[in-house]
């Protein structure tokens, strides 16, 4: 009798574990150097469990349209303006010059994130005026107008036939869902404290020979993080370029509940004891991933103990920081747990 009674239960909490296991986020860092956090590093893909793949800042650490590790593309993220993640560069090929120093290659006029949206038909989660220039630049490669997505109300429906402009504004979001799928992935954007001036090299030449006199270029609206609320319950906070801010409690930490902060250390806007406040007293997530640390951070995988990424995760407290090694893939459940690949 108790037999009976045991093995059906141990099969439920079989069925039960296994299903958990296939809601992971995975989480897959593109680097210039395999393995490695380095210093050009920024772009991240997202997959949700319901196959919805998000590209996160293209940048410069791709080859372009042509990378092999990007598959599948659904949705492209662009936070701001700035060359090292519009990615108005490219990298000569996988691995090429140094961790430290990678060697890059132009990707003007177009930038590898118009690129790359164009070549996958990915739908642009975007600030109005970054999705009016990487839709322009779309247009010139496919010879035809770039259009919405659809009504702001209603799910995207991936994969797309064509890429098309999914435009936000600050707080705005966005759902987005594979057919079949019982929910949608949301995609918020954030308030970022920064600046986002397009390099004048991705212009066309009128308006560059027009403002390079004065060494001046155009802001192509507010920079921006983002927050991903995926279908496994895992939150998580990309907060672009950006000094400390309010809304990082406010916003991410207050009304999103994000569980997963992937944080930019960008050395300009954060030093080691902002960038661990951030983690520690605003966001309080249940892990951190490091990148866009603009060093060549790690030696074998391992960070370097004398990098200031070291010293950053030297600061956190009470939560593991993973460092974003490229090609290394992350799964995240519905807590922010790491669950494997960490
Ligand atoms: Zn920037
Ligand atoms: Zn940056």
């Amino acid at each position: 009798m108790r037999g009976n009674v045991v093995g059906p239960i141990c099969m439920l909490a079989l069925a039960a574990w296994s299903a958990a296991w296939a809601q992971n986020v995975k989480i897959t860092p593109l680097g210039s150097h395999a393995g490695e956090l380095c210093s050009r590093d920024r772009a991240t893909i997202f997959e949700d469990p319901t196959g919805v793949r998000i590209l996160y800042d293209a940048g410069q650490s791709v080859t372009g349209a042509e990378d092999p590790r990007l598959g599948r593309i659904d949705v492209v993220l662009l936070t701001h303006a700035h060359g090292d993640h519009i990615g108005d560069q490219k990298m000569k090929g996988l691995d090429s010059g140094t961790c430290d120093n990678p060697q890059l290659v132009s990707a003007a006029p177009n930038s590898t994130t118009a690129e790359i949206a164009a070549a996958k038909n990915a739908a642009l989660v975007m600030v109005t005026p970054l999705a009016n220039f990487i839709g322009r630049k779309i247009e010139t490669i496919r010879g035809k107008p770039t259009a919405a997505c659809g009504p702001p109300e209603s799910d995207l429906l991936a994969p797309f036939a064509a890429p098309c402009l999914a435009i936000v504004q600050i707080g705005g979001t966005r759902l987005v869902k594979t057919s079949g799928a019982s929910k949608a992935v949301e995609i918020a954007t954030v308030p970022a404290v920064h600046d986002s001036t397009v390099p004048l090299l991705l212009m066309m030449e009128a308006a560059r020979k027009a403002l390079e006199p004065d060494n001046v270029s155009f802001t192509l609206g507010p920079p921006v993080g983002y927050v991903i609320r995926f279908t496994n319950g895992l939150v998580a906070y990309l907060t672009g370029d950006t000094g400390i801010h309010a809304d990082m409690q406010t916003v991410a930490r207050d009304f999103y509940k994000a569980n997963l902060i992937e944080l930019n250390y960008g050395p300009n806007a954060l030093n080691p004891e902002g960038a661990a406040y951030a983690v520690n007293a605003l966001v309080q997530p249940a892990s951190v991933i490091i990148t866009h640390v603009n060093e060549g951070a790690t030696s074998g995988g391992k960070v370097k103990p004398t990098s200031r990424t070291a010293a950053f995760i030297g600061l956190v407290k009470s939560r593991p920081v993973y460092p974003a090694l490229s090609g290394k893939t992350m799964e995240f459940d519905g807590a922010g747990k790491c669950v494997a690949g960490c």
